[in-house]
């Protein structure tokens, strides 16, 4: 399984454009690594995880076919994961030469009513259902959608919505977690993830060297995530945990960063960053 990070930004991104924080003005001296788009990944050229306002740039920059994508993994709501709107590109008249098959939506219910607000959009193609659909989904629930066996488990991120996360296994029985946005898991998620095997645990890191914070994970809460993973089988010295979803106001830039999570047994991923399991 091929992971892309395409976007490793909190929901402001990085530097954020109307900041002028030391941690903003540095990254847009020293750019590179340093700066950070809104929260995507990209596994396999056929599965997206989250479709922020960012998608776009991304096909631009990583010169990618969306075209390839047919499932889209919704973790929440939130601004930086979702942006329904963008959704209208997959129909005819801002994209021609599809085949017949949508591209396949699955989110929480919140998700849902944002999808079915689109399709009544004064600016939505008429067939727009046709090429995009919308399943929800529920924690604990597992679906199968092309070759991927899906189970979505339970962030602690917004109590407004359920907010998910996803353990994605293909089939070549590689298995990955995806798991921002969160805070520290609940009892029911880690019962759940007991049982699994995990080849890559990728968490929400937005809160970096800074305090402990409903909702989001910081460095030590990431460490600490690990330990308990390693300590129940259901991940081993094999298995790759990377960092992600970095916030300007409580990450350092990328190379200090890399360093103290590395000293943790993390990958700090980066725009481009790209990992095979
Ligand atoms: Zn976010
Ligand atoms: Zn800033
Ligand atoms: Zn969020």
């Amino acid at each position: 399984m091929k992971l892309l990070y395409l976007g490793t930004a909190a929901a402001e991104g990085w530097p954020a454009p109307f900041c002028q924080c030391d941690n903003c003005k540095a990254a847009r001296i020293k750019r590179g690594k340093n700066i950070r788009s809104r929260p995507q990944v990209l596994i396999n050229d056929d599965l997206l995880m989250d479709y922020g306002p960012d998608t776009f740039c991304h096909s631009l920059q990583y010169d990618l076919n969306l075209d390839l994508v047919r499932t889209v993994l919704l973790t929440h709501s939130h601004c930086d994961h979702f942006h329904p709107l963008d959704l209208i590109l997959r129909s005819a008249p801002f994209a021609y030469g599809q085949d017949s098959e949508a591209m396949r939506l699955f989110g929480n219910e919140k998700c849902r009513q944002m999808y079915e607000d689109l399709l009544i959009h004064a600016e939505a193609p008429e067939h727009l259902a046709d090429c995009v659909s919308f399943s929800e989904v529920h924690a604990f629930s597992p679906f199968i959608s092309g070759k991927y066996r899906i189970l979505p488990l339970k962030a602690v991120h917004d109590p407004r919505e359920n907010c998910l996360l996803y353990a994605v296994t293909d089939d070549c029985g590689k298995t990955i977690l995806y798991g921002n946005d969160t805070g520290a898991f609940c009892p029911e998620t880690w019962d759940a993830i007991r049982p699994l095997h995990f080849d890559l645990v990728s968490l929400d890191c937005t809160m970096g060297t800074g305090g402990a914070y409903i909702g989001h994970l910081n460095l030590e809460e990431c460490f600490a995530i690990r330990k308990q993973m390693l300590q129940t089988g259901c991940a081993d010295d094999a298995t790759t945990f990377v960092v992600t979803h970095f916030s300007h106001g409580c990450c350092p830039l990328h190379d200090e960063l890399s360093a103290l999570a590395a000293a943790g047994g993390f990958v700090a991923a980066y725009d481009g960053f790209s990992v095979m399991v």
